[in-house]
């Protein structure tokens, strides 16, 4: 594999790879734009047969990342760490933490790390010790937390939009929603669409979780095999990505989607299959933005506050509609239109390369918090 090339095709700006043999410590970091600011994106914790696949992956969801912060609208580029962690079970130490904080320090704030895939809240405040260069801590230590309840009120916004374009009507009283996955976003979905008199039916591979969600809730329960085929306004996957290729397409019974998961199209076909169909999609790295506006509110002046993170995300309603409306004026997809929306900005704000040890409102709130962390 000629690795530069696959670094400049992808129009990438630096990776570093980064190991402690002692520690069984491998993983990458690929920083693939900051010319709307530092690069923001998750480290991953997963599984992976070769450093080929490792670069391939930190290449692809880096790039995603500038895409996501630049339509939410965000000051940040985009960026991923891919740690190696071939045992799930496989216990981190502070001392891991720590070596990963110290790869990302020497990077000098050109990327900000935060949750991803795997990780956990423990593992950013492990982080932390480290590098001011880290999001989503422990709120206790300053941090916004996680990230999933703000995520699922982002989604609420992006469905406003989607039932507009689909119905005519923003409303989502009497709508019949099918969420897929009572996780962490999904559960809080069910939650606030309920709230609103939605009709909702959930569904999960873990009957534990949708248990525990029927019971506080008056939602409908499917098994997860049937999702796809229930009949309802809008399908809101909030499980794991590829849930759309043109063979699952075929038998939805959807009028909408529009949810938190992330890479929902399995590939450039299903955009094309769904908008065949006539189904509306809000794609997803629109709709879910609400957990990478919310980190970003971190470096607010003044510090987080919830609130005015919440109030920022409600924005997302109005991004959706944009989407729409420039897939209908370009005659593309939503999904295309949502990357045509990234390229216009970044081509609008975007600047040079994002420098280190520039002075920023941002770098100086995050080291004020790193100092009281530290002490
Ligand atoms: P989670 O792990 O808490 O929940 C996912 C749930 O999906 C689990 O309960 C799992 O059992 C279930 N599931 C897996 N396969 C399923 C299937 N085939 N049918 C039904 N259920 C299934 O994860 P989460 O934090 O709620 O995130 C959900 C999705 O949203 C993920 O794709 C994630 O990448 C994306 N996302 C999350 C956030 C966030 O703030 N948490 C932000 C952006 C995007």
């Amino acid at each position: 594999m000629e690795v530069t090339e696959l670094i400049a095709q992808g129009g990438h700006e630096q990776v570093v790879a980064f190991a402690d043999a002692r520690l069984g410590l491998r993983g990458m970091i690929a920083i693939h734009s900051t010319a709307l600011g530092p690069a923001l994106g998750g480290i991953r914790f997963w599984h992976y047969a070769s450093d080929d696949e490792v670069l391939v992956d930190v290449l692809r969801l880096s790039g995603a990342m500038t895409r996501k912060a630049a339509v939410a609208g965000l000051r940040q580029g985009g960026g991923k760490t891919v740690v190696r962690w071939d045992d799930p079970h496989r216990e981190r130490t502070d001392e891991l933490r720590r070596a990963i904080g110290r790869a990302i320090h020497l990077l000098g704030g050109r990327y900000l790390a935060a949750e991803d895939v795997g990780a956990t809240t423990a593992d950013m405040d492990g982080i932390a010790l480290e590098t001011p260069w880290v999001t989503g801590i422990d709120p206790a230590n300053g941090g916004s937390g996680d990230p999933s309840p703000v995520t699922a009120w982002g989604v609420v916004h992006a469905m406003y939009a989607t039932c507009d374009e689909a119905f005519g009507d923003p409303d989502l009283f009497e709508r019949r929603v099918v969420v897929q996955g009572a996780g962490h976003v999904g559960a809080e979905l069910a939650r606030l669409l309920v709230e609103q008199g939605a009709l909702v039916t959930i569904s999960d591979v873990d009957s534990e979780k949708v248990a525990h969600v029927a019971a506080r809730l008056e939602v409908d329960v499917i098994p997860p095999q049937h999702v796809l085929e229930t009949e309802c306004d809008v399908l809101a996957p909030c499980a794991l990505g590829g849930v759309f290729r043109a063979d699952t397409v075929a038998g939805l019974r959807c009028a909408a989607v529009c949810g938190a998961a992330n890479n929902q199209l399995a590939d450039d076909e299903a955009g094309g299959a769904l908008a065949a169909r006539g189904i509306v999609y809000a794609p997803d790295y629109v709709a879910n933005a609400g957990g990478i506006i919310n980190i970003a509110h971190e470096w607010a002046p003044g510090g987080y506050s919830e609130e005015r993170a919440r109030a920022e995300v409600a924005g997302i309603e109005e991004t959706t509609r944009r989407v729409f409306a420039i897939a209908r004026e370009e005659g593309i997809t939503p999904g295309r239109a949502a990357d045509e929306l990234a390229r216009r900005r970044l081509e609008a704000d975007g600047g040079p390369p994002y420098v280190p040890g520039e002075p920023s409102v941002m770098r100086d709130a995050l080291l004020t918090r790193w100092a009281s962390l530290s002490t």
